[in-house]
């Protein structure tokens, strides 16, 4: 089933609304098994809505609609329909009666405005509105469906889930659709693409492979008859991947990198000191910004030069010998802020990252030292781009590599 979204009123043309029906609907339907196609957003014009919904009629089977079902002028959404499906509007008794028992609880006189949202066409019936006055419409004619809803969030996901969704579920057979993202550091994307080559061309499950700030995700999504048979499917591909990826993948679906290394400090009793330079800061507020970081981060330090490194416990011979933007420093940082701060397990950052004051080849190099009681690592990388992203770069390897050394 092909499916399309079209939100309705001239707010969301205006900027004054967001559209958040849309996204609401399209992450709804991949559950059920529906492909998405358009969405697209269209004011309270009679004229141009028809077009919309015609353009729809012939490419989808499915349309979804919300908004202009109000009682006023400028609600269009009906006689669009109508026009489009050339069928007459005529007023519903039993409608007629809903609408004005609704007034009759709210002890408030109905406006005469409202009897519009009390007609319908032939090929339609009435989906009842529990938060509202507008009645929804389920369209079917010609093998199509058109569902028109409420543009009210408060009444639109009501009916959705109460009405629509139920329906929909009938309809198509019961197959849905399961996703399910793995997350990898330290490949390139076009390299991961190699690798996993067989399953990027498997149908069902489909892999999709994409490049983000924290690495490359791999998406996996499975299409079945029930949620126990997709997740089988999934859990088969991804026992390859596994095999295939190893230790490059680091999470899976909503998982962050300073989650991940968190959850690997607190299963160890394991405490966390750092001092960058490279990245001023980002390092220390990526893994504090974990609501549950308290138990287990003791600080960070911040140094701007090499003054400032040897203030903080680093070896002045050192860095006379390397240069404070030299690999050995890392582990150096790592070591003093570890010992410094008290903590069990230290982090370095250190690298290049103004482009004026070194040869432009080694501009966006990092070294990254992490330092426990039994283990010294130091891994040197470079990633292009401006100053910000190289920056949440050298943040994501150093968590990375950290989560390496926490599991070993
Ligand atoms: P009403 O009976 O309230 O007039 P309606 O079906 O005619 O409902 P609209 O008039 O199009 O809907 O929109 C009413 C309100 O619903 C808007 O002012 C806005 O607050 C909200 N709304 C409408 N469409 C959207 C949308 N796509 N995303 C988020 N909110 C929306
Ligand atoms: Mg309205």
């Amino acid at each position: 089933m092909k499916a399309e979204i079209i939100s309705i009123g001239t707010e969301l043309l205006l900027g004054e609304i967001t559209d958040t029906n849309a996204p609401f609907l399209a992450a709804e339907l991949p559950a059920l098994g529906i492909d998405l196609h358009w969405i697209s957003q269209v004011g309270d014009n009679q004229a141009r809505l028809v077009k919309v919904l015609k353009r729809a009629w012939q490419r989808s089977d499915l349309i979804l609609t919300t908004g202009g079902l109000g009682p006023t002028a400028d609600d269009i959404t009906r006689e669009a329909i109508a026009e489009v499906l050339e069928e007459r509007l005529k007023g519903d008794p039993a409608l007629e009666r809903e609408l004005r028992e609704f007034f009759a609880r709210l002890a408030r006189e109905m406006p005469l405005t409202n009897l519009k949202q009390a007609t319908i066409i032939p090929a339609a019936q009435a989906i009842p509105n529990p938060s509202g006055t507008a009645p929804g419409w389920w369209v079917e004619r010609d093998e199509r469906i058109i569902v028109a809803m409420p543009g009210p969030p408060g009444e639109m996901q009501p009916m959705w889930h109460e009405a629509v969704l139920p329906r929909l579920r009938h309809r198509t057979g019961g197959t849905i659709i399961v996703s399910k993202t793995l997350k990898t550091f330290g490949l390139a994307e076009a390299r991961v693409a190699e690798m996993v080559a067989p399953q990027l061309s498997s149908a069902n499950p489909t892999l999709g492979v994409y490049a983000k700030a924290d690495g490359i995700h791999l998406r996996l999504t499975a299409k079945a008859q029930s949620q126990e048979e997709a997740e089988a499917m999934i859990a088969q591909v991804e026992a390859r991947l596994n095999q295939v990826l190893g230790k490059h993948i680091w999470g899976a679906g909503d998982d962050t990198l300073e989650a991940v290394v968190g959850r690997w400090l607190l299963e160890r009793k394991l405490s966390l000191a750092v001092m960058e330079s490279y990245t001023g800061g980002l390092l220390a507020a990526t893994v504090s910004g974990c609501p549950e970081a308290a138990p287990y981060f003791k600080g960070g330090l911040v140094t701007g030069s090499d003054e400032a490194r040897v203030a903080c416990g680093v070896d002045y011979r050192l860095i006379a010998e390397h240069g404070g933007e030299g690999a050995e420093i890392a582990p150096a940082m790592a070591e003093a802020a570890r010992s410094r701060l008290g903590a069990a397990v230290g982090v370095g950052i250190t690298g290049v990252d103004e482009p004026g004051t070194v040869a432009a080849k080694t501009f966006g190099t990092y070294h990254i030292g992490v330092v426990t009681g039994r283990q010294r690592r130091l891994v040197t990388g470079s990633y292009p781009g401006d100053r910000a992203r190289v920056r949440r770069w050298a943040v994501a390897a150093a968590l990375f590599e950290l989560s390496k050394v926490l599991a070993d």
